[in-house]
């Protein structure tokens, strides 16, 4: 589903990633964990077409992403994303949120969006709050929002980038339920998170960075079972 190979990418003269090779089967659940700046977020962000890149090829569904503003389109139908901070658009409401690219990238009647809209949003248990703004939920429900809101368009893949490291602790479960739900319906998942009991429950691949390439990358058991690189046992040993 997902073919990288040769991956590199510069931001100036720093190299963020360097030869980088990674398959994902589909129904995949990855969990990418690395050091600060080791380059996980500009990994996803490659995935789905935010970002340009130098070298090598990433391909998405058998589709080659080149250079244009047409495969990153199509990066973007058929990734969801989901932040560290949410985005959601504050001027929306959830209901919003979650209707604006279906109808504008869908072209989805108002009726049809608010239907598959509504239906995302008891998913993740927040259908009660579809007609208010994103100031008026706590960060739990902004993030179940915004996961409902990437659900909408029936992506391929869903990327999450540290979706729970902005939360507090009592808001971290509900958002990580949701996510164990999701992985139970079969979507390929690749999740940038420092949550290794999610890792443990979820994930059965784990992609380990540290400067820019990825240093490990193992079937989840064989990855907490000890047989991690150096690098990572450091890391495991500092975070668990
Ligand atoms: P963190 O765990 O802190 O989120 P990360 O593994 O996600 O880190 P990236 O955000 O991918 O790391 O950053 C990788 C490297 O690229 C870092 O050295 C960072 O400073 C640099 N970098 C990221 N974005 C930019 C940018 N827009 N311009 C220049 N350098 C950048
Ligand atoms: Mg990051």
């Amino acid at each position: 589903l997902v073919r990288i190979d040769g991956l590199n990418k510069w931001f100036g003269a720093l190299q963020v990633l360097k030869d980088i090779d990674l398959t994902l089967r589909p129904g995949a659940r990855v969990v990418v964990c690395g050091p600060s700046g080791s380059g996980k977020s500009t990994l996803i962000r490659c995935i789905n077409g935010l970002e340009p890149f130098q070298k090598g090829t990433i391909e998405l569904a058998g589709r080659r992403l080149g250079k244009s503003d047409r495969d990153a389109a199509i990066a973007r139908r058929l990734t969801g994303m989901v932040f560290q901070s949410f985005n959601l658009f504050p001027h929306l409401t959830v209901l919003a949120n979650c209707t604006l690219a279906l109808r504008r990238v869908l072209s989805k009647s108002a009726r049809e969006a608010e239907e598959i809209a509504m239906r995302h949003l008891t998913a993740v248990h927040i259908a009660e709050k579809a007609r208010a703004y994103p100031a008026e939920l706590s960060g739990g429900q902004q993030q179940r929002a915004a996961i409902a809101r990437a659900l909408c368009l029936d992506p391929r893949i869903m990327l999450f980038d540290e979706p729970t490291s902005a939360l507090d602790p009592e808001m971290i479960k509900e958002v990580l339920d949701v996510m164990i739900a999701l992985a139970k319906t079969g979507v390929t998942m690749v999740c940038v998170t420092h949550e290794m009991g999610f890792a443990r429950e979820v994930a059965d691949e784990i992609v380990f960075m540290d400067q820019g390439r990825i240093v490990e990358h193992a079937s989840s058991s064989g990855f907490f079972s000890g047989a991690a690189h150096p690098r990572a046992r450091l890391f495991l040993d500092t975070i668990l």
